[in-house]
């Protein structure tokens, strides 16, 4: 459809250029045309001047110069100038078309007063009174034998030029209307052109604009070009507030993933990896950077990751498993994969959330392991007691000598119950005070808490004929809790004595150095395999269990050394050479 306000104004336009150009153009013609004409006349009147110049000398030499009138007019009529004898003076001799008598005095003529004052051809150009029309004068000066006559003055009207200059403005004319009239079917061919690709621009520009109302500085559209302009205008705007919205989102999204403790990895269609966040790349030991746009089996050779991912890829939907990895690192993970869908429903690829369920899964099996443990702890003691009971009860209460073993077993599997329930206790209560961090201080001298764990275990030391030495500093004084240390200390005593040949010796040995106090408890005992060592701390964790139940142990003596360690913000370690003794050191931080 033809836009009439954009037509008119490319052709107004097109009209000023046109309008403007053609009259430079006429200006310019009749200009150079102009002074062409007057060239050409200007150079035939001083020729005629030269070929008069004989008559001229006869009239000027003549006593009666009237008689030579006719030969002067019908020479002018010949060649269609008029010519005026002129005195020096300016008094008019002959002419050939008025009688001299009756003309005025030519002295003042801009063309003689030239011709005097240069001693040479004037002339003058200006409207003649006789013939109503522009005329040019020519005088030239005429002299015999060195004597000044006078001036032959010719005089001729430029009606050519008049003529050459309608000629040329006609022209001039002509060919600007020629031009407007193809100027005008020019513009409507290029409106038609223009005007139906600019309106499906600017509705093409509107709808993306979308619903949006228009912004206050957009301008009122005068015609197409403004509308489209204003169109693109509110498109821009509109596109940079989605821009600013889509960076939003995405940074925000990003730093949401990037803050997750679960890993993140998302692939396209072709499996390849278009996000991965730090925890996916922490898990599976991969720089998620690095990852971006690679096959997912290049980044990762956890074949769960990719089966998970390739499976909800093939066939789109939810998938949920569980797995155990030993590499890159020893994990188990919890992956949950879903297909990715576009917003006109087609699958462009699939995200897989891994979770670290490594922890979670161990503390279960910590958890089942300890219940067992107690179970089976509790239930042997338990189960001697009740049947000791039951064999009273049948009679053998009667039997004396039998009846005191009896009760012997008895209070013994009860001393048992009440140790391993006493231990259990106390590590409910230190793992409460680990995780409310409120563990009682006060400043004390370590050396004395050793000589209390020493005198507890003096009189067992000395019934297994094993000695004991300490070396500590009298003047070290922390602050810690000194019975809880002392437990510590007698736990790993008592441990010592149990393994320790008769005749061994036991070393206590406590120093300070680098903000930390340590305490060594080493023996020349049987040692323990290194296999053990690792699990050793654990609860109910035993190398020998006959041999520890044997010896009274409950399997709780070590946990509860490392969670009084623990609750001084420190640790124990053991190293052991079978056969050879066992060292066990406990490190505090001073504080
Ligand atoms: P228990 O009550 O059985 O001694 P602990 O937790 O104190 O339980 O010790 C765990 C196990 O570690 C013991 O059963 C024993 O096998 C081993 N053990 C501990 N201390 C020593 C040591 N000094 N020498 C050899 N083995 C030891």
């Amino acid at each position: 459809m033809l836009r009439p306000r954009f037509l008119r104004k490319l052709y107004a336009s097109y009209l000023v250029l046109l309008i403007l150009t053609t009259a430079i153009a006429g200006a310019l013609v009749a200009r150079h045309t102009s002074q062409a004409i007057h060239q050409t006349v200007r150079h035939t009147l001083q020729t005629q001047a030269l070929l008069l110049r004989g008559l001229a000398l006869q009239v000027f030499d003549a006593s009666d110069p009237q008689s030579l009138s006719p030969r002067l007019r019908s020479q002018g009529a010949a060649i269609g100038t008029r010519i005026t004898l002129i005195r020096p003076d300016g008094k008019v001799v002959a002419d050939s078309e008025e009688d001299p008598s009756r003309l005025q005095n030519h002295a003042k003529r801009p063309e003689i007063v030239a011709a005097r004052q240069h001693h040479a051809i004037g002339t003058d150009i200006r409207m003649s009174p006789g013939l109503g029309t522009s005329t040019m004068y020519l005088a030239q000066p005429v002299q015999w034998q060195g004597e000044f006559l006078g001036y032959i003055r010719i005089a001729m009207p430029l009606t050519m030029l008049r003529d050459r200059m309608a000629y040329v403005w006609r022209t001039v004319l002509i060919a600007g209307s020629s031009a407007a009239v193809v100027g005008l079917l020019v513009s409507l061919l290029l409106a038609r052109r223009v005007a139906h690709p600019l309106q499906r621009m600017t509705d093409m520009a509107i709808q993306l604009a979308g619903q949006y109302a228009p912004q206050p500085a957009f301008m009122r559209a005068k015609d197409e070009i403004e509308n489209l302009t204003n169109a693109f205008d509110r498109m821009a705007y509109n596109l940079r507030d989605r821009m600013e919205t889509i960076i939003q989102d995405r940074s925000q999204l990003l730093t949401v993933l990037g803050g997750m403790v679960e890993g993140v990895i998302a692939v396209d269609e072709h499996e390849c990896v278009t996000h991965m966040n730090y925890a996916a790349g922490t898990m599976l030991r991969i720089d998620p950077d690095m990852s971006i746009g690679k096959h997912v089996w290049e980044v990762t050779r956890v074949r769960a990751v990719i089966e998970t991912l390739g499976s909800t890829i093939n066939a789109p939907e939810s998938i949920s498993c569980e797995v155990s990895i030993t590499q890159p690192q020893e994990l188990t993970l919890q992956l949950n994969a879903s297909p990715l869908w576009d917003s006109r429903g087609e699958l462009v690829g699939a995200v897989v959330v891994l979770h670290d369920v490594t922890d979670i899964r161990r503390l279960e099996n910590i958890r089942r392991d300890f219940v067992a443990n107690v179970s089976h702890e509790l239930k042997t003691p338990i189960t001697t007691i009740k049947g000791f009971v039951e064999t009273l009860r049948d009679g053998a209460i009667d039997d004396r000598e039998h009846a005191y073993r009896f009760l012997d077993i008895i209070a013994n599997n009860g001393d048992r119950l009440h140790a391993i329930i006493e231990d259990l206790l106390s590590l409910s209560r230190l793992e409460q005070a680990e995780q409310t961090a409120d563990l009682v201080r006060q400043e004390t001298l370590l050396q004395h808490v050793i000589e209390k764990a020493v005198q507890s275990c003096e009189a067992k030391a000395v019934s297994r004929q094993v000695t004991i030495t300490t070396v500590c500093d009298p003047e070290h004084r922390f602050s810690l809790n000194a019975s809880l240390i002392e437990q510590a200390i007698v736990n790993l005593l008592d441990n010592a004595i149990n393994y320790s040949k008769a005749g061994s010796t036991i070393h206590i040995a406590a120093s300070r150095h680098a903000g930390e106090v340590t305490v060594c408890v080493q023996d020349e005992g049987i040692g323990i395999p290194q296999e053990h060592l690792p699990r050793l701390f654990e609860r109910f964790y035993r190398v020998d269990k006959a041999r520890s139940r044997e010896r009274g142990g409950t399997g709780l003596g070590l946990a509860i050394v490392k969670h009084i360690a623990q609750v001084h913000g420190g640790q124990v370690s053991v190293t052991s050479t079978l056969g050879e003794g066992s060292t066990f050191t406990l490190r505090l931080p001073v504080v």
